[in-house]
This record gives C-alpha cells, sequence and structure tokens, in this order.
C-alpha cells in the first residue's frame, strides 16, 4: 500500500504541533472523503427547498446552503435556470469575510476571477453598481462568462488582462478588489484532485512570488477605505500567512480587518488577522483568507469605470480587446 509522501508529511508538521491533527491533515489528503455539496442561490430562494439541506453553520448567510451528501445540485433543472450556483463550502468560508463590510460597495473588482465563484459571491452580499471579473488565461473565460450569464449577475462585465494593466489604467477605482490567488492548490487532494509538485519547494516559491506580484498590482486598484481580500485553496504559510506579512510591510496604508465570525479559525502562524479552514474539520477541502482596509483617504477615481458603465450594450463572445458587458437597461 502506498505511503503518505515525505514532503505532505513536512507540510503537517509545520502547520500543526499536535500529532494528532498532524495524522487527521495527513488523511484528510490521502484518503479524501466527499465534503457536502454546497450552493450560492443567484436568484430567489424557493419557500420549500428542492434539497434535502444539512444544518447550517452559524456563519453561513443565507442564501447558501450545504446540501445533503446524496444531492445532485448540479443536474436539477434550477441550475440551468440560473438560480443557483454550485461552490466548495471552503469558498463560502474564503468569501465570508465580505459579509462583514458594512459600508457601501459601488464597484467591484474580482482579479483572479474564473470560473466566478468569488465574484458572484460578492455581487450577491454586496450588490455593487458594477462587477469587474477579470481572467488572465484566456481559455477559462468562456466558463467564466458562461456562469455570469447564466446566473444573471449585472451589472457586470468580463475583462482579460494582466492586473498590471488594472494598477495602471484602474487606479484607486474599486471598493473592493478580490484575489482569489493563482496558488499549488494543495487541497485538490483533498477532493480526490491531483496537484503535481504541489508540495515542493520550487512549485511554493514560484506561486508565492506570482501571488505577491497580483497583490502589488491589485493594491493600486484598491480605492481610498476600500477592501482588499486575499485568498488561496492552499496549506503553504509561504503562500498565506507570508504573503500577508510581505504586502503589510510593502503597503502600510493597509491594514488587516478582524474577522469576529471566523475567531475559531485565527491562523495560530501568525499574528495578523488570518483565517484558515482545514479538511479534517470536514467542511470544506480547505482555504486561507484574509481582508484588508485601505486607510488612505482621498478621491475615488471612476474615470474608466465610466467609460464601461457608458458602454450600456451586450458584446456577444470575445474578441482580442475581450469585454462581455452586461449592465443594467
Ligand atoms: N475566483 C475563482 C472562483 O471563485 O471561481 C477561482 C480563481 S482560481 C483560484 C485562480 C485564477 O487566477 C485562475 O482562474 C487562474 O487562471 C488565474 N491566474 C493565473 N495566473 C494569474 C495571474 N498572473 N494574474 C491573475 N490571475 C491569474
Amino acid at each position: 500500500m502506498q505511503k503518505p509522501s515525505n514532503l505532505l508529511i513536512k507540510v503537517a508538521r509545520r502547520l500543526f504541533e499536535n500529532e494528532d491533527e498532524q495524522t487527521q491533515f495527513i488523511n484528510a489528503l490521502f484518503a479524501p472523503q466527499p465534503f457536502f455539496p454546497c450552493i450560492l442561490w443567484c436568484q430567489e430562494k424557493p419557500d420549500v427547498s428542492p434539497f434535502l439541506l444539512e444544518t447550517p453553520t452559524p456563519w453561513q448567510p443565507e442564501f447558501i446552503d450545504r446540501l445533503h451528501l446524496n444531492e445532485k445540485p448540479g443536474q436539477h433543472s434550477l441550475h440551468q435556470e440560473g438560480y443557483f450556483y454550485c461552490l466548495d463550502f471552503s469558498s463560502v468560508f474564503a468569501a465570508s469575510p465580505l459579509l462583514t463590510i458594512q459600508q457601501p460597495i459601488s464597484m467591484i473588482f474580482d482579479m483572479c476571477a474564473a470560473p466566478g465563484g468569488k465574484s458572484i459571491f460578492a455581487w450577491k452580499a454586496l450588490k455593487p453598481n458594477l462587477l469587474i471579473s477579470n481572467e488572465v488565461i484566456g481559455k477559462r473565460l468562456g466558463m467564466l462568462i458562461s456562469n455570469l450569464k447564466r446566473c444573471q449577475i449585472q451589472p457586470s462585465c468580463v475583462v482579460n488582462r494582466d492586473p498590471s494593466i488594472f494598477a495602471e489604467s484602474f487606479t484607486k477605482s474599486s471598493d473592493l478588489v478580490i484575489v482569489d490567488a493563482p496558488c499549488t492548490g494543495q487541497s485538490l487532494l483533498a477532493k480526490g484532485g491531483k496537484a503535481p509538485g504541489c508540495f515542493h519547494h520550487t512549485s511554493i516559491n514560484k506561486s508565492a512570488n506570482r501571488q505577491k506580484r497580483i497583490m502589488a498590482n491589485s493594491a493600486q486598484v484598491v480605492a481610498p477605505q476600500g477592501y482588499l481580500l486575499y485568498m488561496t485553496c492552499t496549506y503553504s504559510p509561504e503562500e498565506n500567512e507570508q504573503v500577508c506579512e510581505w504586502f503589510l510591510e510593502k503597503f502600510s496604508q493597509f491594514k488587516a480587518v478582524k474577522i469576529e465570525h471566523l475567531s475559531n479559525y485565527q491562523s495560530h502562524l501568525t499574528d495578523l488577522y488570518c483565517y484558515r479552514m482545514f479538511p479534517h474539520q470536514r467542511l470544506g477541502a480547505g482555504a486561507f483568507t484574509a481582508l484588508f482596509k485601505n486607510t488612505e483617504d482621498g478621491e475615488v477615481n471612476t474615470g474608466n469605470i465610466d467609460t464601461i458603465l457608458a458602454m450600456n450594450k451586450y458584446v456577444q463572445g470575445i474578441n482580442e480587446s475581450s469585454y462581455w458587458i452586461s449592465t443594467h437597461n
């Protein structure tokens, strides 16, 4: 019989002092068990649920349902009709700091958006005047656009550029920037998937450097007094706590926000307000999340957003400059 790899054992030892917890974590990745399916209601939720429901966690919003293990929500006709979006409960955990934002959020910029789960969560939770969902990898645009269209996420638009472009052209424009960063994807193992090389230090370092670059560019896009949400679906501290520590050192105008409802999930690997969910807690495959607030004062730059809103039309398909625009008519 195969044994867990040495690299996985090493990660477990770095993450947990307690040996039992190390073993539980390793087992969750080595012998994955299914998690409860989860859906996000984009449209009005029916009075009587079409699914058997699990008991909600105290902090999940009413537009989220966790379903009985045997439910197959993706096969239900309401899915095709755009009533709900299927997502891992870890995504709900990671996006849940958005539920604490009290100020009006006019403009949301999702920097790493495909296939669209966090964009849809943010849109539902914060009802912005405009959602811009960016996906830099061309072949991932189709699923992002089709999900936003199917779920009728309006007003929204999809763009396809490297974050450095927006650092220049959308400076200080957005009340909320979401960075659901590309990562080594270690939590895929807890879902029975594959993530080759995900524990190797070369992959981890490469990924951490990319995350820092995305965060540095995204910081420029956050409006004064706006928010930046950082999250990953991986476990290594280099891609999580260490990115956040680096970020706050470099961009001292930001501060980490305490998220009361996640206090039981505070990361013990840093003093910053950073939160982790692990697969052996049995809610989802695992995630890391931290919310930052820009404490700077000043004017919000709405120039380019006004231009997008002025293009009040639908553009079908994607071309080189790639905008799918869907605004209120
Ligand atoms: N937010 C998505 C959701 O909730 O459905 C999942 C995003 S996934 C974790 C990370 C995304 O970042 C991928 O779609 C990937 O193509 C994109 N990405 C890869 N390299 C990137 C880069 N250099 N800058 C921005 N995004 C990048």
